[in-house]
């Protein structure tokens, strides 16, 4: 990206020396308008002539410089998710099942595919449904569930795995017990959910969340809207237990998503 600025500059100064030279003959319409006697000053109109010639160029190159600016600011926002990030560098290769540090990988859900549940918040339309009449039903059995976290994209989520990881000085297989990397996520599918008791916000994405009313109300009734936890106690992944997190399984397009991690975790909960 370095190697792009003095190239892109380059290329814009014949542009801003040929504006400068188009300058000139207005500078001579002024000349013009200026009384005759004080245009037999030479030394004046010389020097305004050459600093205004010189404040144009200065300008153009100032545009210029804005504008290259611009293009280089612009294009890694952009292109961030298709870059390579030197800190993906140490991250292993995934497993022949597709597994990454335990997390299988999943596709982005289409933006046309989801809705806002409430500010900042989308699900896949399906999973939203079912959310809202569940968290409705618990409303009225005295339970107030609230809505933590929902879709991410690959950015967000590559957002909260590395800089995280940097920070605690993590490895990632350390980093991926508790988080997935991006592009593994079941976020990513617009069907996964993270849930909290609006009594206990002290419980919010903890392990203790266990203990809530909520998520006794959850274990006893979330299958009937679909959705079950995706990282039980001792899950054969090998991902942190996470009682607040969890999957809607109610389609046949969910359920192909989730198909090979549903039957991966049986097979590993039947050897234990
Ligand atoms: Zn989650």
């Amino acid at each position: 990206m370095g190697k792009l600025l003095p190239s892109g500059c380059r290329a814009r100064l014949p542009g801003a020396i040929l504006e400068g030279g188009d300058g000139v003959p207005k500078l001579t319409t002024q000349l013009d308008e200026i009384p005759v006697a004080r245009r037999l000053t030479p030394s004046v109109p010389q020097q305004q002539r050459h600093g205004l010639s010189g404040l144009l160029t200065l300008l153009m190159l100032l545009a210029g410089g804005i504008v290259v600016g611009m293009v280089l600011f612009l294009r890694p926002a952009q292109d961030m998710s298709t870059l390579p990030d030197p800190l993906t560098e140490p991250m292993p290769q995934p497993e022949a099942d597709g597994r990454l540090l335990g997390h299988f990988p999943y596709p982005v859900a289409h933006g046309a595919d989801l809705v806002e549940v409430i500010p900042g918040r989308r699900l896949h339309r399906d999973a939203a449904t079912a959310f809202l009449a569940m968290q409705r039903d618990a409303a009225e059995a005295g339970v107030q569930l609230r809505l933590l976290s929902a879709f991410r994209d690959r950015e967000t989520q590559h957002n909260l795995f590395f800089p995280i990881m940097v920070e605690r000085d993590q490895q990632p297989e350390e980093r991926a017990r508790v988080s997935a990397p991006p592009g593994y996520s079941e976020h990513h599918t617009g069907y996964a959910l993270d849930l909290g008791d609006v009594r206990h916000p002290k419980l919010d994405l903890d392990e203790a969340f266990d203990q809530s009313a909520a998520f006794a109300w959850l274990q006893q009734h979330a299958s009937r809207y679909h959705f079950r936890m995706s990282f039980p106690v001792d899950n054969g992944q090998g991902v942190a237990y996470e009682p607040w997190h969890w999957r809607w399984e109610g389609s046949s397009h969910a359920l192909e998503l989730f198909e090979q991690a549903r039957r991966f975790n049986a097979a590993t909960l039947t050897i234990h």
